[in-house]
């Protein structure tokens, strides 16, 4: 039995796929390219170029193979693109989702494991965010996966699939031989905007506001190495295979970093100068967003490796510098 990845060129994605793969796992993608990359797609895996949207592409995919559950990262990510273009959002992500749920209820596949986020939360009611905390998103990316997972919530009741929900606050890193890594195009987040000023790409970085309500005035962030995000994917299967219930687990380091402190930790990671300066704040950024991971601790048996941020941003300086320019395909 096989596990088919959805979106496994991606940066999540890929690195999830190569912890399954070294736990012994047959793996397959399926990967429409759009923000994915060839490059990062596992020479263990068995890979289709395809779109989650086309059934028939998935009808192969689970005809010509014997899949035993999915794992969901297939969809659009910025922020602030879908703040602009909602539709995109909904067409491809909640879309998406319902052509793959269908497809899944066609072939009697009963286990599905989502990449979900902090977005779905909006403004935090509390901190640290515990699962269950009011869910009121901010923006259209947020809104699409809160309705993903209420779509998987109403199909697991009517057609007896079970799905984990993983609700990531700040993905970091990379894997630490520095062979896949983050490459979005463009990019909004803040760890690989701090590199490429070191990587002499860009002459400062800026701080998005100095003026909220926290100990340095800049928004503090859960940061979660990918390789620990990657770890929990592959213990929701193993919970769903023992026949865990329909669940979501939030994951995160459960303690906040400014973005004057991430900067000061580049510094160290890299041994090198980094040039800032302060600018506006970006809209709909909550000031703080950190994480109760307890429920993914103890349900799980889940347990991050990498709880020192320096060591985290010198993964992703490791790949960064082996690829100053992505991935180049
Ligand atoms: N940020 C910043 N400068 C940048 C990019 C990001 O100050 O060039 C801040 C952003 O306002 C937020 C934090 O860094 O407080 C993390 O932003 P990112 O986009 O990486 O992740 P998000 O928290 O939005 O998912």
């Amino acid at each position: 039995m096989s596990i088919l990845v959805c979106g496994g060129a991606g940066y999540i994605g890929s690195h999830t796929v190569h912890q399954l793969v070294e736990k012994g796992e047959d793996v397959v993608i399926v990967d429409n390219l759009q923000t994915g990359h060839m490059g990062a797609v596992n020479p263990k895996a068995k890979f289709y170029k395809g779109d989650i949207r086309e059934a028939e592409v998935l009808d192969r995919i689970f005809t010509e193979n014997k899949i035993d559950a999915v794992v969901h990262f297939a969809a659009n990510s910025l922020v602030g693109e879908s703040m602009t273009n909602p539709l995109k959002y909904f067409n491809n992500n909640v879309y998406g989702m319902q052509v793959l749920l269908e497809a899944m209820v066609r072939h009697g596949i009963d286990k599905i494991v989502f990449s979900s986020t902090a977005a779905t939360y909006g403004e935090p009611e509390r901190i640290p965010i515990m699962e269950d905390d009011r869910t009121e998103p901010t923006n259209p990316y947020g809104q699409s996966k809160l309705i993903m997972e209420k779509m998987m919530k109403w199909v697991s009741l009517a057609n007896g699939i079970r799905y984990v929900s993983l609700r990531y606050f700040n993905a970091a890193g990379a894997i630490e031989d520095g062979s896949i890594g983050e490459d979005h195009s463009p990019e909004t987040h803040l760890i690989p905007l701090i590199l490429q000023v070191p990587l002499g790409k860009r002459d400062h970085i800026t701080v998005f506001g100095e003026d909220y309500p926290t100990p340095d005035g800049t928004c503090l962030r859960d940061y979660i190495h990918v390789l620990d995000l990657a770890d929990a994917h592959v213990l929701a299967i193993d919970y769903l295979r023992r026949g865990g219930e329909s669940n979501i687990f939030n994951l995160g380091n459960g303690q906040g970093f400014s973005v004057k402190e991430m900067i000061e930790a580049a510094r160290e990671a890299t041994g090198l100068d980094i040039k800032v300066e302060i600018g506006e704040r970006r809209a709909g950024d909550p000031a703080q967003l950190i994480a109760s991971s307890e429920k993914a601790r103890k349900v799980l048996g889940w347990q991050p490796k990498f709880t020192d941020v320096k060591a985290v941003i010198g993964t992703a300086w490791k790949w960064h510098q082996q690829h100053p320019e992505g991935y180049q395909d």
